[in-house]
């Protein structure tokens, strides 16, 4: 029997993932599910845990590592290890690090780097022995590797049709059990792959790329969307979502509900539903390129809540299900009703990244400043707590798109966004902004957005002191000693408590006071 060691490296950068400690993503358990499909034992390793002790590699024959394009340099220090230690076996690598192969064969050498979706490829190579023997792996569509002559990328591979994706490739629920504290975290299960905004960046691109305006991307025929002459790559500009994976494919509720209930079984408290955009759940369009238009999907969207929610974790109230990131253009008072009527309290994510009105059109984005301030102040009348996405260092940023984005921000928390969220522009391979550069840290716009995001999150922060939140346990305080740190059961800040409590018990904390942008103290009750 062959033992795969899967490293979960995601965001974890040069080594320590500073922030999202408190989620699992659902990369990793969805190659174990491929391991699993062929008989093949595994185990997920969270990276942190594998370079505090390096010596846990010797009980595996292989290895596969799932990262993105910022987890380089903590991957070069995973191929150290496992060279070192099992030098003739397998490596293998995966994940949105791939999206760069040349650069990614460059700077390290897996065995295979499976490009893009990697389900089909992993299975494949599993299937002609790729483990144990040596095979040509120029036969095999969607990988890179290194021989002789130097770096190979071989011809790509088609996406999966949605029917075949979710049927034969399931995601192993067991190995949740891998992950430290995984009865507090954020589980996230995938619901849909791809995204419906065929819009493009209409700002010049580095290499001389830029919009002739054909007007291919606001055709009303579906299809003509997908094809733009100057070949400026689909969606939002910073992101690489709908170029990598295509337009949405919805997966059916029954698959979903069955893995959340495994996870419940398992002791899980937190589901989230993971995708680019909830809102294209089963929406209707062939292709979906339009990320707007038809509506939502009302109908599958309230049976899938219904179906998971009725669960007998999440009925007794020990579980929570929230749902994530959504398109402001599709969420109308119809859609606010339907959540409402099944969810008792979410957070919807709502991507803005700039306030200006024209900044949003240039960079590619659907809907408009207008629609997340109107989807704002209807998920807070439907007693949901917002929260609003920005992007600081985004190409064509200007003290005038920086001024009107901290005005926008200033009206969001009035309308009742729970947070600002703010993250720094990352230059994505296979995204329209792929050659430009990410700002410096001293990037004097950047420093203004923070600062205005960090004022209305503290202000709103201080609406917690008091309050009494349900919390689970989840590990003990790395920064302060005889502390367990607490993940709320609902959306919200991490807590401190001053305690020890095994990871899992539920709790009820009374918050005392505001540490950090980040954390609370709380008191056990
Ligand atoms: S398809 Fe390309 S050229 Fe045509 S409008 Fe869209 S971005 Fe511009």
């Amino acid at each position: 029997m062959t033992d795969v060691l899967i490293v979960d490296a995601l965001s974890a950068g040069t080594g320590l993932r500073r922030s999202s400690r408190d989620s699992i993503g659902c990369g990793p358990r969805t190659i174990a599910g491929i391991f699993e499909k062929h008989g093949i034992m595994c185990k997920i390793l969270r990276v942190e845990s594998l370079l505090e002790t390096p010596s846990k590699v010797r009980r595996f024959d292989h290895l596969a590592v799932s990262a993105m394009t910022m987890d380089l340099p903590v991957v070069k220090q995973v191929f150290t290890i496992w060279r070192k230690n099992r030098s003739r076996r397998k490596i293998l690598l995966g994940g949105p690090i791939a999206s760069d192969p040349m650069g990614v064969l460059k700077e390290i050498k897996p065995d295979v780097l499976v490009i893009g979706e990697g389900e089909e490829t992993l299975d494949e190579l599993i299937q002609e022995g790729f483990l144990n023997d040596k095979v040509d792996l120029g036969g095999f569509k969607g990988v890179a590797f290194s021989d002789k002559s130097g770096p190979i990328v071989t011809s790509p591979r088609s996406l999966i049709p949605a029917n075949k994706l979710w049927s034969e490739f399931v995601p192993s629920s067991t190995r949740i059990v891998d992950y430290p504290a995984y009865q507090a975290s954020k589980v996230y299960v995938e619901t849909i792959r791809g995204c419906s905004n065929f819009r493009r960046t209409s700002l010049p691109l580095p290499d001389g790329r830029e919009c002739t305006d054909c007007g291919n991307c606001d055709s009303s025929d579906p299809a003509i969307r997908t094809y733009c002459p100057e070949d400026i790559p689909p969606g939002c500009g910073f992101c690489s979502v709908p170029s990598v994976w295509g337009e949405p494919r919805s997966r059916d509720s029954g698959s979903i509900v069955k893995e959340i209930e495994e996870l419940l079984n398992l002791g899980v408290h937190r589901i989230v539903l993971e995708a680019p955009d909830f809102l294209d759940y089963m929406r209707e369009g062939m292709p979906l390129t339009n990320p707007c238009e038809p509506k939502a999907n009302i109908a599958e969207i309230s049976h899938l809540i219904r179906r998971i929610t009725d669960l007998p974790q999440m009925v007794a109230g020990e579980a929570h299900l929230a749902i994530e990131n959504m398109k402001a253009c599709l969420f109308t008072e119809d859609v606010a009703l339907a959540l409402s009527g099944v969810l008792k309290s979410t957070s919807p994510n709502i991507g803005i990244e700039t306030g200006s009105e024209s900044h949003s059109k240039q960079i590619g984005k659907c809907g408009s400043p207008q629609d997340v301030i109107r989807a704002v102040r209807l998920a807070r009348e439907y007693d949901m707590n917002p929260f609003v996405y920005f992007i600081y260092g985004l190409p064509g940023d200007s003290p005038e798109t920086v001024e009107e984005s901290i005005a926008c921000m200033k009206t969001l928390a009035d309308a009742g966004a729970d947070r600002i969220i703010l993250y720094g522009f990352r230059p994505l391979p296979s995204s329209a902004f792929a050659d430009f550069s990410a700002p410096t840290s001293t990037n004097p716009l950047a420093e203004q957005l923070r600062e205005a995001a960090t004022r209305i999150n503290r202000d709103k922060k201080t609406d917690y002191i008091g309050l009494v939140v349900r919390g689970i346990a989840a590990e003990p305080s790395w920064e302060r000693h005889g502390f367990t740190m607490i993940y709320p059961l609902n959306e919200g800040p991490i807590i401190t408590v001053e305690g020890g409590y095994s990871s899992g018990t539920l709790l009820d904390v009374k918050i005392i006071d505001i540490l950090s942008p980040g954390l609370l103290l709380g008191e056990v009750l």
